[in-house]
């Protein structure tokens, strides 16, 4: 069938076009959209070009209602209101058997088209099996697009091996940076601190509750840190924006043996600018752990701390957007004085 999605002709042109979609055949779902987050991630592919001319921008943030049902599928029916993963691995391969899943052959394939960037999505048979989840009553759509986003940062902040009662320091504010203040929490830290540059979000920090959030070009970041870690430095360093001042902030606070979440997807240019003594690798036995997408079992422990109010996201959107605004979305991201969070609605 045909549904408008926004298509990709420059970082300044998206255009909304009609597209072909497939009918859902034998075990697939087409899904209504109704809400999908405009991703960190999305925005840097949209002004760096990194997308095809005339291809589709995707949107992985996605949920809707179910529109159509293939034969075959059981336990989901037409209007159900469901999260969709856009991927989901094979669960049998030498990664997904060893627990990494993220690297998985099948995993790094979509399996939805176009995306949440559009009226309408086809799901394949994989992810209708293992990747959609209900989104239980109560829960708005636009909330429960934080889902993915929310798997996210579980996985990263288990990866990086949070344990109950660990010092954390979060350097970035931006919604994924916000998200990583509740999870930690969540998952048992005792101190979390947060670092940026805008006013807007260290308020929002302390509200989501920080127990210090401050602007690091105003309060030292080691200084800061080291009183209320017994001088030792933080056990967990998230790096949520991709800077080369993150990076040295959580160099200069994370303790000898603590651990540097990169969370933040570098760019090229910004790689070659780091610099830092190896020997922190061996003296210091400092871990530098990354982390990519989301497990599947996350998924839906992420739907479930949104329902119950344990993440708090609706405070994170301050922008809304219907598909045919998109760029406009994109240029709002750019006043990190007031932007966080877009969702685009269809
Ligand atoms: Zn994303
Ligand atoms: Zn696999």
């Amino acid at each position: 069938m045909k549904a408008e999605a926004a298509i990709f002709y420059g970082s300044r042109d998206l255009r909304i076009e009609d597209l072909e979609v497939p009918d859902p055949g034998s075990c697939e779902v087409l899904v209504k959209v109704k809400a999908c987050g405009l991703c960190g991630s999305d925005i840097q592919r949209i002004l760096n070009e990194k997308l095809e001319i005339g291809k589709p921008v995707g949107g992985h943030e996605v949920v809707g209602e179910v529109f159509r049902v293939g034969g075959g599928v059981e336990d989901i029916s037409e209007g159900d209101r469901v999260a969709v993963a856009h991927r989901v691995p094979c669960f049998k391969c030498h990664y997904c058997s060893r627990g990494d899943e993220g690297q998985c052959e099948l995993y790094r394939r979509v399996g939805v088209y176009p995306g949440g960037f559009s009226e309408y999505m086809w799901v394949s048979s994989h992810n209708v099996v293992k990747g959609i989840f209900k989104i239980p009553s109560g829960v708005s759509f636009e909330a429960a697009s934080f889902t993915e986003p929310v798997a996210d940062c579980l996985k990263a902040l288990r990866r990086a091996k949070l344990r109950w009662g660990d010092s954390v320091l979060i350097i970035g504010g931006g919604a994924l940076g916000l998200l990583h203040l509740q999870i930690a929490r969540v998952l048992g830290a005792d101190k979390v601190m947060l670092s940026d540059h805008h006013e807007n979000r260290i308020k929002l920090a302390y509200k989501l509750g920080a127990d210090i959030a401050f602007d690091s070009r105003l309060q030292d970041t080691r200084r800061t840190v080291l009183p209320e870690t017994a001088n030792k430095g933080v056990d967990v360093a998230v790096i949520a924006a991709p800077s080369r001042e993150a990076f040295t902030q959580a160099l200069g606070s994370v303790r000898r043996g603590g651990r540097i979440l990169l969370f933040a997807g570098f760019q090229h240019s910004t790689i070659r600018e780091l610099n830092f003594d190896p020997s922190i690798f061996s003296r210091d036995e400092i871990w530098f752990i990354g982390s990519y997408c989301y497990s599947p079992a996350d998924f839906g422990e992420a739907l479930n701390l949104i329902s119950k109010g344990k993440v708090k996201v609706e405070e994170l959107i301050t922008h809304k957007f219907p598909l045919r605004e998109m760029s406009k979305a994109v240029e709002e991201s750019r006043n990190k004085d007031e932007y966080l969070k877009s969702v685009i609605i269809p």
